[in-house]
């Protein structure tokens, strides 16, 4: 399995240099390979190999006086530019031919100087994690790193970066055998993804969102503000553009970070994590509700699956029909409040005489039926209850089990009459 780790870099004045040039020449070498591919195309040329174009491209162009100045910057940069370049048009042919899901692509365009910039370095190119902790980039320098954690391994390849915003990281590719070395746990984990708070947990922890997320939407919304008053154009509107991006981009690392630091502590400490399907939460939000706590939550809920899988833990994401919130989890039936009622009453009282919180109780349902899919059960959990509207509750059928094939996304609406 391939893991990526990134790195903030802090490059000295002649390293950034140095770093612009390297950006520069792997972007000449890519345009002047998306140019020679459109020629041999006009021309009704084959598509010219890239070992025949990084002979034409890279070797020889070096020679030439216009494209002398390759020659100051490592080779391997040169070949992965190609690479790139060779990928994209596969993705594009690949598109074309229906061989590739997703949305149609393009072929590939020339890249501009504005754009996100990055370079490869392969082992091939020698580059290395030195005993001080520097980066060592052939051609480039010793460039230091702000480690936040520890490589497992030798990393395969690493790729520099420099952002719209002016900052530079290094991400790590490391190859890992087997999984991730996390002792098993007895605790199982059902979890609420919450309208209120961030997830409710079975076991009755609550993550509350973090006060941060709200600090940085407002700020973000400040911001574009200030954007859209700017004539277009101007000096100023770049800088408020500019301005836009710092914000974005600091509330995306401080998102994944908190997020991160979520999705590890539950699967330390679970051998069993079973969610609500995130599509419920974001149906009875509403749209145009769409905010950092919503992209956190797409994200935890990600994470959780692949950080699970890696470390071998049972992930079940529960059916969007399953009337969690609804049914008691003392005696099974489904007594809950409906509706809008549903999403107001925090607690609520089932005729068998328990009483509820709304989500620790939803968190308990998940859980036990996220155990049951998991052990391949065919009957619900109310089965006995027998109070489910037909076609209400979630079967085996109806959830998804991480690792399984997925359904077809389904067309119908849910109502939010959980
Ligand atoms: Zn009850």
């Amino acid at each position: 399995m391939l893991l990526r780790y990134r790195f903030r870099l802090y490059p000295t004045g002649p390293q950034r240099a140095a770093l612009a040039r390297n950006f520069g020449c792997a972007r000449v070498v890519f345009n002047d390979a998306v140019a020679a591919r459109r020629r041999a195309h006009a021309e009704g040329m084959p598509y010219p190999a890239t070992a025949v174009l990084s002979k034409s491209l890279i070797t020889e162009a070096k020679q030439a006086p216009e494209r002398a100045w390759l020659g100051e910057v490592s080779t391997v940069v040169l070949q992965q530019a190609l690479a790139d370049c060779d990928r994209a048009w596969k993705n594009f042919f690949d598109s074309v031919g229906g061989k590739r899901a997703g949305v149609r692509m393009g072929p590939p365009r020339f890249k501009k100087r504005t754009a996100v910039q990055a370079i490869r370095f392969t082992r091939n190119a020698r580059f290395r994690v030195l005993e001080s902790g520097r980066l060592r980039l052939p051609k480039i320098g010793d460039v230091k790193v702000a480690w936040s954690r520890e490589l497992p391994s030798e990393p395969t390849s690493v790729t520099v970066a420099k952002t719209a915003t002016g900052k530079y990281y290094a991400s790590f590719v490391v190859s890992l055998d087997g999984d991730e070395t996390l002792g098993p746990v007895e605790a199982e984990c059902g979890i609420d993804l919450g309208l209120n708070d961030f997830a409710v947990l079975s076991n009755g922890r609550v993550i509350e969102n973090p006060r941060f997320f709200r600090k940085l939407e407002r700020k973000l919304k400040k911001a574009q503000r200030v954007l859209a008053r700017k004539t277009k154009g101007s000096a100023n509107r770049a800088k408020a553009r500019a301005k836009v991006a710092r914000v974005h981009e600091k509330a995306k690392h401080q998102r994944d970070d908190w997020v991160n630091q979520q999705v590890a502590k539950i699967v330390a400490e679970s051998q069993g994590i079973y969610i609500e399907d995130l599509s419920v939460k974001g149906l009875a939000r509403g749209r145009g509700a769409k905010s950092i706590h919503d992209a956190a939550l797409g994200m935890f809920s990600a994470r959780l699956e692949s950080k699970a899988a890696r470390a071998g833990r049972s992930f079940v994401k529960v059916d969007r029909f399953f009337p969690s919130t609804r049914l008691c989890s003392t005696c099974g039936v489904l007594a809950g409040p409906k509706g809008l009622d549903g999403l107001r009453v925090r607690e609520w009282r089932c005729e068998c005489g328990a009483v509820h919180d709304r989500d620790r109780n939803a968190a308990v349902n998940i859980l036990r039926e996220g155990r049951r899919v998991a052990a391949g059960q065919a009957d619900t959990v109310n089965a006995s209850g027998g109070q489910v509207r037909p076609g209400m509750p979630g079967t085996a059928r109806n959830t998804r089990v991480a690792g399984q094939n997925e359904e077809p996304t389904r067309t119908r609406l849910v109502s939010t009459s959980r």
